[in-house]
């Protein structure tokens, strides 16, 4: 047994179903996914979710400075004690869903990486949080759930594809770094998980004239998915149906298509000649 197991045993702390509370112990398999993060010695990272510390110390050793956010109490002192050698660690108290990100992370160098092996409960909500939140980024490389890795590494047309792969592959090329079984975990979840890295890029998969408009009109194609684009935009958006009928023409598409079938440059003219609608409407982007 290592001797991180032993600590969490030895302090008589029960693991938060939760919390998302699974963690990892294989030093061999920390070090791999340190190693596969592409995190070194010029970055600065942001962990979310530190647990006992067993990947923050890899990180550490791997990083310019890493700062972890952890939302659990009774895992501070722990983490304080196991962390106490390290001059580039800081250990904030608090809900990475909640806490201004921006402000926490000010005095790290930017972009950032962030690396976790993230709680579960919050995969889709974290992903997107952190892809809008602001925070200028160079990766983010992320333990999710193996059916959340097949979706954001999907391509359109594909089961997966949704808004989450669609906001992960505008911004980001993400990749499969790693499956690793439930075996791994302490206590194993009941699904199996892999490592993926979305390295970010430098300018946005397509060019949008409203990002705001690119992901309304996404999302009004994905709510109603099974219908075609023009009846999802005439009942979601302000819009009637001939009106969305002529956006879907004016972007040279065929109305009857669904959102499901759109290739992001695609989905780019349809926002572009939405955007012109609006505009020509005298409505800003807000509208
Ligand atoms: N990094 C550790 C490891 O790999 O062994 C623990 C990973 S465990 C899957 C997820 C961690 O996220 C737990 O320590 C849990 O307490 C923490 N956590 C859960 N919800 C959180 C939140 N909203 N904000 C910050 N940390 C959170």
């Amino acid at each position: 047994m290592s001797k991180t197991r032993e600590r969490i045993r030895d302090s008589q702390l029960r693991y938060s179903k939760s919390l998302g509370q699974n963690f990892l112990y294989d030093d061999d398999l920390l070090a791999a996914l340190v190693r596969e993060s592409g995190v070194g010695p010029e970055d600065d990272v942001l962990e979310i979710g530190p647990g006992s510390g067993s990947m923050t110390r890899h990180l550490c050793r791997a990083a310019h400075h890493v700062l972890s956010v952890e939302l659990d109490e009774r895992l501070i002192p722990l983490l304080r004690a196991f962390m106490e050698q390290e001059r580039n660690f800081t250990l904030v108290q608090g809900d990475v869903m909640r806490l201004n990100l921006t402000e926490v992370t000010s005095a790290l160098r930017k972009p950032l990486s962030v690396v976790a092996n993230i709680p579960y409960y919050i995969t889709t909500p974290l992903i997107t949080h952190l892809l809008t939140c602001g925070l200028p980024l160079k990766r983010l490389a992320l333990m999710v759930q193996k059916e959340v890795a097949d979706k954001l590494l999907s391509a359109p047309g594909g089961e997966g594809w949704g808004m989450l792969a669609l906001r992960a592959q505008f911004l980001s090329e993400p990749r499969l770094a790693m499956e690793v079984p439930a075996a791994c975990f302490t206590p194993a979840p009941k699904v199996d998980s892999a490592f993926v890295v979305l390295e970010m890029r430098g300018a946005p998969a397509v060019d949008v004239r409203s990002p705001e408009d690119f992901f309304r009109v996404a999302s009004a194609g994905f709510a109603l998915r099974r219908k075609t684009m023009a009846n999802a935009l005439s009942a979601t958006l302000r819009m009637t149906r001939s009106e969305a009928a002529a956006l879907l023409e004016r972007a040279g598409l065929d109305e009857r298509v669904r959102c499901e079938q759109l290739t992001m440059p695609e989905l780019a003219r349809l926002s572009d000649a939405c955007t012109a609608w609006r505009e020509d409407r005298g409505e800003g982007s807000e509208g």
